[in-house]
C-alpha cells in the first residue's frame, strides 16, 4: 500500500447529520478538521429525510417530555441538549438564512419542502469553517496503540489526527451507506454494541387478505398489540396498509416495540375501528341503525360508515352477502360485523429489515460514553455521535435532533485545544 500521511487535529468518520455538525463544530473551535465519507457525497441519507421535506426537528417538548419520547435511553440527551437543543438547532438554520416553518405535531421543516437546501446550508457552513472534506473515502479501520488511535486507514492513505469522532451512523437504508462499519470497529476498540435492530420499519402480516385493503389510509387509528393473549402495548395515528401489511407513521413507531415482542412469541395487532364504543354500545347502536334502515342492503348502510375496501374485507371474512337486506340479517352475523369492527386482528409475520427501517435501535452503549462531551470512557481520543449510539426515537424529528445535539457536542469538545 502506498502510504500518504495527513495530519489533522480532529478526523470525523461519516458524512451524515452528526458528521457534519461534529465536524463544523469542532472547525469552529479552531481546530483544523477533516472529514470523511465513502460516498462521492456528503447527507444521502438527509437527502431522503421527511420524504425529501426533512423534518429537521421536534419542538413539541420541553427537554423533559423529548427525552421521554426516547425512552428509557433519552435522559443521556439532558446535557447535549442543554447546549444544543431543538430551539438552538432551529436558530441555527435560521441564523444561515434557511427559514424554517412548524406543522402538526411540533415538526420543523426547512419552508422550502427540499432537504436539498439543508444539505446546501450545512455544506456551506463546513467551507466557512475551513472543514476538509474528503468524499469517497471510505474508512478501513484505525491505527491503535497505547490505548490511543494514532490514524484512520483509507485505501492508500492514512489520516492521522490527535481525535477522532465516529459517526457512521446504524445499519437502515444500507443503500445510503450506513452499513454499521462503526460499529465492528467500536467493538473491537473494546466498546460494548446493544444488538443492533431495525426499528421505525414497515411490518408485513401473515394473512393474505391484508392485500385487499391495500392503499387505505386511516387517518386516527387505534392499534393494540397483544402476546399471550396479554395486550402489551397501544398506539393511536395514522396507519396505511400496502400490498404485504401494514406502514403509516404510527406503524412505524409501533415497530421498534413489536420487534422486541418478536423476540419473545407471536404478535397479534389488533385495530378496533369504532374505539369510542364498547362493544355491547356498537352493538346496540346497529340494532337501531338496522331497524331504521331495513330496507336498505348491508352494503349501501355501511358504505357511509367504513371506507369501500374495509367494507369489502368485513364482508368477505364474515361471509355475509352483501346484497342481503339489514331486515334479513340474523344476529349471529351482526354479532360477527361488531366483533370485527372492535378487533380486526393482523398476525405479524416480520417486520421489515433494515433494508426498509428509517432507524436503527442498539449501538454503541450509553454507559461508556460522557453525555456531557461524547467522549468514550475507553479510548482516550475518541468521541462519538448520531445514530451509530444506543439512541433513537420515533418519527416527527427526534432522530435527527439526537444527531444534531451529540454532534455538536462532540465537535465542541474534540475541537477545544
Ligand atoms: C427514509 C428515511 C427518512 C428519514 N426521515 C427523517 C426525518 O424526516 N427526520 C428525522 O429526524 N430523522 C429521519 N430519518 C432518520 C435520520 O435520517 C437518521 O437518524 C440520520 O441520518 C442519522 O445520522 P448519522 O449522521 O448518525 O448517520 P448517517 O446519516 O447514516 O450518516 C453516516 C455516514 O457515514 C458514512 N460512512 C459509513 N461507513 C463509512 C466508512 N467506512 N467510511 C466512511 N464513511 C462511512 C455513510 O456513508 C453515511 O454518509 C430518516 C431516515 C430514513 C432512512
Amino acid at each position: 500500500m502506498n502510504k500518504l500521511f495527513k495530519k489533522f487535529d480532529v478526523a470525523v468518520i461519516g458524512g451524515g447529520p452528526a458528521g457534519i455538525l461534529a465536524a463544523g463544530q469542532a472547525a469552529e473551535q479552531g481546530a483544523k478538521v477533516v472529514l470523511l465519507e465513502k460516498n462521492s457525497a456528503l447527507g444521502k441519507k438527509l437527502l431522503l429525510a421527511g420524504n425529501g421535506r426533512c423534518n429537521i426537528t421536534q419542538i413539541d417538548h420541553d427537554a423533559r417530555g423529548f427525552v421521554e419520547k426516547i425512552g428509557k435511553n433519552g435522559k443521556f440527551l439532558f446535557s447535549a441538549f442543554s447546549v444544543f437543543g431543538p430551539k438552538e438547532v432551529v436558530e441555527f438554520f435560521e441564523e444561515k438564512n434557511l427559514p424554517t416553518k412548524v406543522e402538526k405535531n411540533g415538526r420543523v421543516f426547512p419552508v422550502s419542502d427540499d432537504a436539498i437546501d439543508v444539505l446546501s446550508t450545512l455544506t456551506k457552513y463546513l467551507k466557512d469553517n475551513g472543514v476538509e472534506i474528503i468524499t469517497n473515502a471510505q474508512v478501513f479501520g484505525f491505527e491503535f496503540a497505547e490505548n490511543k488511535i494514532s490514524g484512520v486507514k483509507l485505501k492508500d492513505q492514512i489520516i492521522l489526527a490527535d481525535k477522532f469522532i465516529l459517526c457512521t451512523g446504524g445499519k437502515a437504508y444500507p443503500a445510503t451507506g450506513s452499513t454499521g462499519d462503526g460499529y465492528v470497529w467500536a467493538e473491537e476498540l473494546g466498546h460494548t454494541i446493544v444488538t443492533p435492530i431495525p426499528a421505525l420499519a414497515p411490518v408485513k402480516i401473515k394473512e393474505d387478505w391484508v392485500g385487499d385493503l391495500q392503499g387505505l389510509s386511516l387517518e386516527a387509528a387505534n392499534i393494540s398489540l397483544w402476546q399471550n393473549e396479554k395486550k402489551q402495548a397501544s398506539f393511536q395515528g395514522e396507519m396505511l396498509f400496502t400490498h404485504f401489511g401494514l406502514s403509516g407513521p404510527m406503524i412505524i413507531d409501533a415497530s421498534k416495540t413489536i420487534n422486541l415482542l418478536l423476540q419473545t412469541g407471536s404478535v397479534t395487532i389488533e385495530l378496533e375501528l369504532f374505539p369510542e364504543f364498547t362493544v355491547s354500545e356498537l352493538d346496540k347502536k346497529l340494532v337501531l341503525a338496522f331497524e331504521e334502515n331495513n330496507r336498505k342492503d348491508i352494503k349501501n348502510y355501511f358504505r357511509e360508515l367504513l371506507s369501500r375496501k374495509m367494507l369489502d374485507l368485513i364482508l368477505k371474512l364474515t361471509e355475509i352477502d352483501p346484497d342481503k337486506k339489514l331486515n334479513f340479517l340474523t344476529k349471529k352475523e351482526r354479532y360477527k360485523i361488531v366483533a370485527l369492527l372492535k378487533s380486526l386482528k393482523f398476525t405479524v409475520s416480520e417486520v421489515m429489515g433494515f433494508e426498509q427501517a428509517m432507524i436503527t435501535s442498539g449501538g454503541v452503549a450509553l454507559k461508556e460514553i460522557d453525555p456531557k462531551t461524547m467522549h468514550s470512557k475507553i479510548i482516550e481520543n475518541l468521541y462519538f455521535a448520531g445514530e451509530i449510539l444506543d439512541l433513537d426515537g420515533p418519527t416527527g424529528g427526534y432522530n435527527l435532533q439526537i444527531c444534531w445535539s451529540t454532534g455538536y457536542v462532540a465537535g465542541e469538545s474534540a475541537g477545544r485545544n
